[in-house]
């Protein structure tokens, strides 16, 4: 937002300005995480399978419900792009910019990532993630954030009349298509605003744009989810590498992400409820 030139404040401006912050949505009275449970369950955990994305590519996976899930830093500083859908109904997916209003700018362990109206539930919680000692840096930057979209082609070539192919959102394209035989103009419209995982970022405190800087992950760090939902996921391993330079392009040094699967003992999660579609009647009033 600019100042314009030639509008007055009016006298009682700074009166205007000095309300109190309200919490938009407090958030105590979302149904509990039982992180207790999910830790001891994590314990007995075996993994059963993984995929490689490679840099500047895209993947897809699959979880099942009570199942672990990881993405690993291997090989170099790298960026991932995650997209999460209900296995079963692509129209149920992560919800982005909820999940941002009902936790924070950035998510870490004991957060949930949501999934899309009508259905708003928690599709996966955060069990573990390495980069939680990063917290807030001087910049007002965290760490894998829900305020970025994705890097796409058409705001590429909005910005510097280019093609450029390999944005995270074609990376997730390609690999939606691949995974569901759909063409990829089909399955691109399934591509949502994502988890930026290991992702720097803030506002800039003078004009408020987003930023990022080069990203703190290392190999070996790793974020853990819990699937709440059968998952089908897409990771993009973002043209952007750490994300310390620029996007969009070949320029940046790019690594691979591994995506992990791991299965706890079925017993640890023995009379644990599993959420529910919301109840909302969906009347809206009529
Ligand atoms: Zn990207």
């Amino acid at each position: 937002m600019h100042s314009i030139q030639g509008i007055t404040a009016p006298s009682d401006a700074e009166e205007r300005r000095s309300k109190p912050a309200v919490v938009v949505y407090p958030n105590e009275t979302l149904p509990p995480v039982d992180l207790d449970r999910l830790l001891a369950a994590r314990q007995s955990m075996t993994k059963v399978a993984e995929v490689v994305v490679p840099p500047r590519e895209g993947g897809s996976f699959r979880v099942p419900r009570g199942h672990f899930f990881r993405i690993v830093s291997v090989e170099g500083a790298q960026v991932g792009d995650l997209n999460l859908w209900n296995a079963e109904d692509l129209s149920e997916r992560f919800f982005s910019g909820k999940t941002r209003a009902l936790h924070a700018t950035h998510v870490g362990r004991g957060d949930r990532l949501w999934s899309s109206l009508p259905f708003l539930r928690p599709m996966a919680t955060i069990t573990h993630d390495t980069l939680g000692w990063y917290g807030w840096d001087a910049d007002g930057a965290g760490v894998h954030d829900v305020i970025g979209t994705r890097c796409d082609p058409y705001t590429n070539r909005l910005l510097k009349n280019d093609d450029y192919h390999h944005c995270c959102h074609s990376n997730l394209s390609r690999a939606l298509a691949a995974e569901t035989n759909m063409s990829v103009q089909d399955a691109e419209v399934h591509v949502h605003d994502v988890l930026n995982v290991f992702m720097c970022t803030g506002f800039t405190h003078d004009t408020h744009q987003y930023f990022m800087k080069a990203s703190p992950v290392r190999p070996g760090d790793f974020i853990e989810f819990f699937a709440e939902i059968d998952l089908l996921g897409a990771l993009s391993a973002c043209p952007g590498g750490d994300c310390g330079s620029g996007h969009s392009s070949d320029e940046a040094a790019c690594y691979p992400l591994l995506v992990e699967i791991w299965r706890p003992q079925p017993d640890s999660l023995t009379g644990r409820k599993f959420p529910e579609r919301s109840g909302y009647p969906r009347t809206h009033g009529l």
